[in-house]
């Protein structure tokens, strides 16, 4: 990690935020490990939200049998939204729950996209919405000769923690893998065992669209802090008038205000 890096605001908030729950970055996401670092600057804000959630010990969880003990230490509340099961956690239901009661009271709504996945996730979930785009991805540029029939096996084979780093350097030579090949993947999806839904602090909401049911979730605690991903909220549980002080840059995109990692 560079010297600007840890100068940054977010690190400096994230440094003290960690130090108070007696771990470091260098605990959390290895200097040398380009995903973990990717991953803590694309979905970091999780890790600075208020002291009734808890973010997870590690930017990137390797197994199922991590997350669960994770899972199980946060804990879960589930609520029925529609005919969809969500769970997430405690404080950040609780104040979902509250922002949909806001909202049906002005006459709008809030509802989970794509049924349960739109809240908690299990490791397996994460790689399943992994090949979810990187298969369709890789037949693509095979096809478009941008990769060699050896090149498409070799990433193919591999193991899926290792496939991500390899996904990103072709991403640095416009061979992308979202679902419409025009972007990084991680803007589509997380890279398997870092999700904010493995977290239990993000929902993915149908009506992300509307203007004021953004700025009800956002009373509430719930902001977009993952660029390009529209539906997505996190629950920091902050106000948002406290984001810049814990390190979060306000960026305006298509009228939409996204709260993301100052870095720079
Ligand atoms: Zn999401």
């Amino acid at each position: 990690m560079t010297t600007a890096d840890h100068a940054s605001p977010f690190y400096v908030t994230l440094k003290r935020a960690l130090e108070l729950r007696g771990t470091c970055v260098e605990d959390i996401c290895p200097p040398d490990d380009q995903v973990a670092r990717r991953v803590l600057h694309d979905y970091g804000a999780m890790f600075i939200g208020a002291d009734d959630i808890l973010p997870p010990p590690l930017c990137v969880f390797s197994s199922e049998e991590e997350v669960a003990r994770f899972q199980k230490a946060a804990g879960h509340t589930a609520a029925t939204i529609g005919d969809a099961v969500i769970e997430l956690q405690p404080a950040a239901m609780s104040a979902l729950l509250k922002a949909r009661a806001a909202a049906l009271a002005e006459g709008l709504d809030i509802t989970p996209r794509d049924g349960a996945e739109a809240a908690r996730r299990s490791h397996a979930d994460t790689v399943r919405l992994w090949n979810s785009r990187f298969l369709p991805a890789l037949d693509h540029w095979l096809m478009v000769e941008r990769l060699s029939q050896t090149q498409a096996e070799r990433l193919h084979s591999l193991p899926v923690n290792e496939q991500v780093p390899e996904v990103l350097e072709l991403e640095k030579e416009g061979i992308f893998f979202s679902k419409d090949l025009s972007k990084s993947v991680l803007y589509s999806i997380a890279a398997p065992g870092t999700s904010q839904h493995i977290a239990m602090l993000a929902f993915d909401a149908n009506e992300f669209a509307d203007q004021r049911v953004r700025e009800i979730l956002a009373r509430h605690g719930w902001f977009q802090t993952v660029l390009s991903d529209l539906p997505h909220f996190t629950f920091l549980g902050l106000a948002e008038a406290e984001l810049p002080r814990r390190g979060l840059r306000r960026v305006e995109v298509d009228g939409q205000t996204f709260w993301i990692p100052d870095v720079t």
